[in-house]
Formats: C-alpha cells, structure tokens, sequence
C-alpha cells in the first residue's frame, strides 16, 4: 500500500483522458501521461540504483518531466529533496553533504561526488522503461520528502515531511477548500517550496482537476491565462504585483471562484484593494513547510482581513506563555522532525508533543487565528521586549507608509535599537521620517518608538515575499 501515491494517482486509474497540466503554447498532459510518465521515471530511478527511502534531489525548472520526476520518487518510496533555484553551486554543496542524496538531478553538474544527472538524460532513459509500475509499500511515518527550510536566518534545517503528512494534507485541502475534478488551478508559485508543491500541485492531482503550469510569475502572462483557470493560489507579493497591472481587471477574474493567499502576511490594505478592484474577497490562509496548511480562512462563510482563519479540520493549535502568546499545534500534517537533527526534537517540540511553530498568535471569539509575529524576530531594547510586528502594523497605518518592516540593530547605549525601514505609499511623495516617529510617538511607549525610520524604494523579499530582514538588518545596522 502506498497510501499517497494513490491518492495522487487516482485520477490516472479512474479518468486517465482527463486534461492533468496544461503548459501555455506547448501541449495539454492527461492524467493518464502523467501516471505513464511517473511510471516510467520509477523505472528509471530504479534502474539508476535509487532505493526506498534513498534521497533524490532536485534543482530544475519547472516542467511536466520534473513533476513526474516527483511523482516517481513517491512511487518508488524515495525521498524527493526538492532544491531552491536560487541556491548557488556552494550552498547546494553544504545541503547535499548534508542530505546525502543517490542522485541530482540537475541541468549543469556541479563539483561534488554526488552522481548528477540531467533531467534530459534521465526523461530519455524513462523513455525506454514500461508504463507501468508497482508502487512500493510505504507506512505512513515513511518519509516522502525533505524540505530544507526558507527560514531567513541560521543554519538550514531539512524538514522530513511523511507519506502520512502529505496524504493528509492534500486530502483536507481538497475538502475545505471545495475541490472537484473540473477546477483549473493556475500555477505560478516555484516547485521547490510547499506552497506551489504540497499545497498547490497534490491538492489538484487528489481532486483530479488540471493545472496550467506557468514558468514563473508573471503578471501579463497571468492576466492572459486566468479566463481559462477557477482558481489562482499566490504570495502576497503576486497579489500586489497584480494589482499594479491596469489589465487585471474584474472582467478577467470573473471565472475564479477561489484567489488563495499565504507564506507570508497579507496587508489589510491589499485585501481591500484586491476586493475594490475585482470584487473576489482572498482566502488568507496559514501554513509552514514542517507542518503543511494549519488554518484557513473559511471557502464557505466570514473571511476576516488580518486573520488566517480557524484551524483546519483534524488540525490541534493552542496558543502558550505570556502575550503575545507562542502557537503550538499537533496532528496528522505535522512533520516528526528535522533531518538528521535529533537533538531538535527537545527544543522545537514541547514535552507533550506539540511542535513550536516560533509564530506568535491571538484567537478571537470566532476561533480565527491572527499572526502576531515571530518569537526569533523580539527585539530587545534596553531590557524591554518588542515585537516588531507590534510597531509594523502601527506604521503601516500612518499617513503616506505603504509598508514597514522593523528590526533589530546593534545599538552601544540599548543593546538593540529599534529600526524601521518604510516604503511610501505614493513613491512621489515620500513621508518625512521625523514626523513619522512623532506620529508613532501618540500610539507606542516610548522605547518602542523606532529611533531611525529609513524610507526604501522597496523592502527585499525572498522567493516567497517573506520580507528578508537579515538583509535589512546587515544593510542597516
Ligand atoms: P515556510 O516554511 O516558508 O512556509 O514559512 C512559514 C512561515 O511563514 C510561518 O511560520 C509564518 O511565519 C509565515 N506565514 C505563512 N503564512 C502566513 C500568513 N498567511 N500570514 C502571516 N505569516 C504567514
């Protein structure tokens, strides 16, 4: 029994004409190619010595063939090691020495004993295997995948996500968030991160609905495709970008019935101006890579601007310690731990079992969850405690602010000094920084005042439009 691989495949067993991946311009891929296609990578893989629960890392572009690539790893019980495209020759180096994988697949070899292969070279040798193949037995406490984390500090951790945790999650976001074979979900997020993998691309293939795989993000070619798709899943980024595209307009959104939005926080002020403009309201919803979705804005009822939601069904989160309290949370989703990193165990989870998310929370009356912030991210200035999440959504409302970010910068009389840096909402007319802090003054205790505020063109963000304050703190400390 290889519960995932199943649930994954199905549609290839009961609807194989059934359309799987369009790719814009190419050709239009059934669910039946996509099960001939895995199953003939497995061979494959099998053939290159690959063995259940051996590591097989990836770092390619995104393409039906690196799908099914995946989609064989989980057949053949290997572990699919999915690689940032970002990530440069040296700091794959330290990731594959770490994750010790039989095979890369890689378009450009790199120097390191890894064997690596081409992803041509490995789709010609599938070319040659049958179309079918017996998927080997998995439990569900076998590892499917490795996730090294887009955390944007310290050393990467590689998560270990379970054939169990991913069934589970396709199998309740397919639920509740209304999943059925004719939806036609646009995909624009990388491969390489839960987001566009776990949460968009298995959620399609559980339902048995069809994706148009888009390269990357681009606004043209989305406002181009979205009239064929019923669903568009996004960072908050993609949204923002969209936004400021004059031809994305309510006419071109009509046919979507779910805009999605995750990975990162969404400014109230994009939900609004998203729901101005094409009268669709976005279903925030939070997740991580060690845990896959944990709670959801409701497809079916209130969604609340500046909440992620209630948790989603068969999902455990309490909140723990003093205000701004830390969210904890338990279930079939979340990962048992970090790749070869035992001693994780004690600080990342609590005695009881429950993994420390690092994320800071608040549950109102209704049970919708709000981000408050991340514990890693506490400032300490002086001895006092700030958050900066605290002084960013003050900022965010000051006239003239499109958005802040705050940090933490070595300081000789605080220890740490409170620093914001600002985008203008207007970049014509940029905010006098002084005035800002007198501003901020009216509403925040003294030490929490920012004591510089920077205007930027832009905040850096990375893959995912999670703002990357380490940078901003090396370029503003
Ligand atoms: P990743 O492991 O890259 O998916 O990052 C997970 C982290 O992203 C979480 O721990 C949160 O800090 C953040 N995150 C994800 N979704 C949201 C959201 N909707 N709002 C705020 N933060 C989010």
């Amino acid at each position: 029994m290889n519960l995932l691989a199943d649930l994954l495949m199905h549609a290839g067993q009961v609807t194989p004409d059934a359309p799987a991946i369009e790719v814009p311009d190419d050709r239009v891929w059934t669910h039946g190619d996509l099960a001939a296609a895995s199953a003939r990578m497995a061979h494959a893989l099998v053939g290159l010595g690959v063995a259940p629960g051996d590591r097989v890392a990836v770092q390619l572009p995104k393409s039906v063939p690196a799908i099914a690539l995946h989609l064989a790893c989980i057949r053949a019980g290997a572990v699919y090691l999915p690689l940032n495209s970002a990530y440069t020759p040296a700091e794959l180096g330290s990731l594959l020495d770490d994750a010790e994988p039989t095979l890369l697949v890689r378009d450009q070899a790199i120097e390191h004993s890894v064997r690596c292969l081409a992803m041509d070279d490995v789709w010609q040798l599938s070319l040659e295997s049958p179309e079918a193949f017996d998927d080997v037995a998995r439990d569900a406490d076998d590892p499917a995948a490795i996730l090294y984390t887009s955390g944007t500090t310290g050393r990467p951790k590689g998560a270990v996500l379970s054939h169990g945790n991913l069934a589970a999650s396709a199998t309740t976001l397919v639920t509740s968030w209304g999943f059925t074979p004719g939806d036609v979900l646009l995909h624009i997020l990388p491969l390489f991160h839960t987001h566009g993998l776990f949460v968009a691309l298995h959620t399609v293939l559980a339902s048995g609905g069809s994706l148009i795989l888009q390269a990357s993000f681009d606004p043209v070619s989305v406002v181009a495709d979205l009239p064929r798709a019923s669903v568009l899943m996004g960072v908050p980024t993609h949204y923002v970008r969209l936004l400021a595209e004059p031809t994305f307009t309510r006419a071109v959104t009509s046919g979507i019935r779910l805009f999605t939005s995750g990975s990162a926080p969404m400014l109230v002020s994009t939900h609004e101006e998203f729901t101005a403009r094409t009268g669709a309201v976005i279903l925030e919803r939070y997740g991580m890579t060690e845990t896959c979705m944990l709670t959801s804005n409701p497809l079916v009822g209130v969604r609340k601007a500046g909440t992620v939601g209630p948790p989603l069904p068969g999902v455990q989160l309490r909140l723990a310690g003093e205000s701004p309290a830390g969210i904890q949370v338990r279930g079939p989703n979340v990962f048992a731990g970090y790749w070869r990193r035992p001693e994780l165990r004690a600080t990342e989870f609590t005695d009881d079992g429950w993994f420390i998310t690092g994320d800071l929370g608040t549950i109102d009356a209704d049970g919708y969850v709000e981000i408050v912030g991340r514990s890693k991210d506490l400032i300490i200035t002086g001895g006092l405690n700030v958050y900066p999440k605290e002084i960013e959504l003050l900022l965010d409302t000051l006239p003239g602010v499109g958005e802040s970010a705050v940090i933490g910068v070595q300081d000789p009389d605080f220890g740490e000094a409170v620093v914001a840096v600002i985008v203008a909402e207007d970049p014509a007319h940029q905010p006098d920084p002084e005035h800002l802090r007198e501003l901020a003054r009216v509403h925040l205790a003294g030490f929490k005042v920012p004591k510089r505020i920077h205007v930027a063109d832009e905040l850096p963000r990375n893959a995912m439009g999670k703002v990357e304050k380490a940078r901003l703190r090396a370029e503003y400390s």
